[in-house]
């Protein structure tokens, strides 16, 4: 059977599949018998101070210490947490768990990427991806089961959308893959950026993003610099504006057409906000930080928007967003070959027409880079990821029948 056989079986397999992997990994720790107890994962520092303060009636910075065996020394086990008093150690036993997500599968690439498929719960899992190059380690995380958007060249939105993720599953991503690679923060630290590019659109689980974005960033957490964590959205305007205020993070926005008639049949959500009301929140993202730059993301699909006339229409709007803010190079664009998966209408670019696009752009004087793909034949790719969603929406039974017609369709010719 080849991997993606395995994806896919394993992302339409019934709940059996998670339970025994959970059964297997954590024993006694099955959520529901220990339902009372708060998951240590979902509390950023100032929350675990608060919890360490209001429910244990213990002093502030015991929660320093909690925080570096968990992120930094991946200890679950309260037993082993040595410089904690017995006393302590009983009433975190009693009041608290440090449960991690489920590895369900783990799968190595030949290019070294990595990909883990991770239980959140009987019936859903999700899937992250780690991508070393040269000198930087760079974790793809997911935000929520499935996706709501459903734009049409992405594999998850085929998936439909089941629930957003916790803090604890979101850091927990981190937490596995960093724990795989023996990461030490401050010292071995091969996690150097975490990019929130997985399945789902992070703006729409906002509080538990901006929550384990700030476990990424913190000291006791990963330590991560601000740039080093990057968000990617479709474009939720309100939550861009939202997210200058109360974060600092890159972001990253999928623009993929830079015309809204093209744009909203890529990208329903354009729809309801507009290239103009994207790009207008995208400058006041900008100017609220000096020297900052947003990167766009343009996934190339053949004969859809990767013609000329499509780079001159980015160009000119790049270009009209550089002026707007007066910065040099604030706009950034990444140019994403397009990974296929099974059932898609759309190809991938030629390699000529992706060079003739970039070199458009560069002769524009925009900044332009494209992203080489990894780790294909794990189907860890961008837009490659699919877990296993337990859909709410009816979209993923939609796909299934026209994929099924079309194999049908296949075998007859
Ligand atoms: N919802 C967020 C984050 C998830 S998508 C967003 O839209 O930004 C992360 C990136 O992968 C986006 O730029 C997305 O457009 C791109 N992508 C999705 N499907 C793809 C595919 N099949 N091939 C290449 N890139 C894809």
């Amino acid at each position: 059977m080849n991997t993606r056989d395995k994806t896919i079986e394993i992302a339409f397999a019934d709940e059996a599949t998670a339970v025994a992997a959970r059964e297997s990994d954590q024993d006694a720790k099955l959520p529901n018998a220990i339902g009372s107890k708060k998951n240590l994962f979902d509390l950023d520092r100032v929350r675990l101070e608060d919890f360490f303060e209001q429910v244990l009636g213990e002093k502030r910075y015991r929660a320093h210490q909690v925080m570096k065996w968990i992120h930094h020394r991946y200890v679950t086990d309260f037993g082993e947490m040595t410089d904690l008093g017995k006393t302590l150690r009983a009433k975190l036993e009693l009041h608290a768990e440090v449960r991690a997500p489920i590895v369900i599968l783990d799968q190595a690439s030949t290019d070294g990427t990595h990909k883990w498929l991770l239980g959140m719960d009987p019936k859903n899992a999700i899937e992250a991806v780690f991508i070393p190059d040269k000198g930087r380690g760079t974790l793809c995380v997911s935000s929520q089961v499935g996706c709501a958007l459903n734009c049409q060249f992405c594999s998850t939105g085929t998936q439909g959308f089941n629930r957003n993720l916790t803090t604890a599953e979101i850091i927990g991503q981190v937490w596995v893959a960093a724990r795989h690679l023996g990461n030490v923060p401050h010292q071995r630290r091969k996690l150097t950026n975490v990019v929130m590019m997985g399945m789902g659109e992070p703006l729409m689980n906002f509080d538990n993003v901006v929550r384990a974005m700030s476990i990424m960033r913190d000291d006791l957490g990963y330590g991560l610099a601000n740039k080093r964590v990057t968000l990617s959205t479709a474009g939720m305007v309100p939550m861009i504006d939202r997210l200058g205020e109360e974060s600092d993070v890159s972001l990253a926005v999928s623009l993929h057409a830079a015309n809204d008639e093209l744009r909203s049949e890529l990208v329903p959500l354009n729809k309801k906000y507009p290239i103009e009301e994207l790009m207008a929140a995208c400058q006041r993202y900008v100017q609220r930080k000096p020297r900052s730059s947003i990167t766009f993301e343009y996934t190339m699909m053949k004969g859809v928007n990767d013609q000329p006339q499509h780079a001159r229409q980015l160009a000119r709007l790049m270009r009209q967003f550089d002026n707007a803010v007066q910065m040099k190079d604030a706009a950034k664009v990444n140019l994403i070959p397009f990974n296929p998966f099974p059932g898609t209408r759309f190809e991938r670019s030629t390699e000529e027409d992706i060079r003739a696009f970039q070199k458009l752009l560069l002769d524009a004087r925009i900044l332009t880079m494209v992203r080489r793909t990894r780790g294909g034949d794990i189907d860890a790719a961008c837009g490659q990821l699919k877990g296993q969603v337990m859909d709410r929406t009816r979209r993923q039974a939609d796909f299934r029948k026209k994929l099924q017609a079309q194999g049908a369709t296949d075998a007859a010719a």
